[in-house]
């Protein structure tokens, strides 16, 4: 199996969620403090490490250097992020304004384009694993050059809190193309929407959405529109 991104020989599989992050929810997993997985397919898994369970794994193949060297500074801007978000208090809710500049001091614009490129790995993981009718090049390309995958937004959302993970993924296509694809990455009390959006579609999670050609140092926390 080649990797997804480099098209090299050899796989990985990268975490479906951050380990930091759900080491900063549930603190350590053993044998005797286990986590439990719930998906479509599966309820109350017992997880008993998250380092190594396989389930926590995506089946994209990626090569070890894809995974780790090349998306570590990726890996760590997101970290910080989401650092950032769940430690605050109050806790984020929608409405709220995050100054990027606090998060990432001097350095919003490259910051943010590495997080912009963490989702756009784990986005062209699902593309991969879930044959998605979106051009896998402008993602692999992207990430080998780091640049920003044009069709592709981030927005920061409030969540009810009580899952963890990965929602699954919305996909609307024309005439067998994907149009415009949605999904959510959940974490304690955020949830960022993910969204790959050609340009004739404009959705209403893309309000206040990032972008890295957007020029703004201020995101705002979105939400469901409560009716
Ligand atoms: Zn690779």
């Amino acid at each position: 199996m080649n990797c997804w991104i480099c098209e090299n020989n050899g796989s990985t599989g990268e975490h479906l969620i951050k380990k930091s992050d759900l080491k900063s929810l549930f603190g350590h997993v053993s044998q005797t403090s286990p986590l439990y997985l719930h998906t479509k397919k599966d309820k109350n898994v017992k997880l008993k490490s998250i380092k190594k369970d396989p389930r926590l794994k995506s089946d994209a193949p990626m090569c070890g250097p894809c995974n780790n060297s090349r998306t570590s500074k990726f890996d760590r801007a997101w970290g910080k992020l989401s650092n950032y978000l769940l430690q605050k208090s109050p806790p984020i809710k929608k409405g709220d304004i995050i100054k990027l500049e606090k998060v990432f001091p001097g350095s919003v614009k490259i910051s943010m384009l590495r997080v912009h490129l963490y989702f756009v790995k784990l986005f062209g993981c699902a593309i991969v694993e879930n044959k998605v009718s979106i051009d896998i090049d402008q993602f692999r390309k992207s990430l080998l050059n780091e640049k920003s995958v044009k069709n592709v937004y981030l927005a920061f959302w409030e969540s009810n809190g009580v899952d963890t993970g990965y929602s699954d993924m919305e996909v609307e296509s024309i005439e067998g193309k994907c149009v415009y694809a949605a999904w959510f990455y959940t974490v304690g009390a955020l949830s960022v929407l993910v969204i790959y959006a050609t340009p004739s579609e404009r959705r209403l999670g893309q309000v206040d959405s990032w972008h890295p050609l957007t020029i703004t140092k201020r995101v705002k926390i979105g939400g469901k529109i409560k009716t």
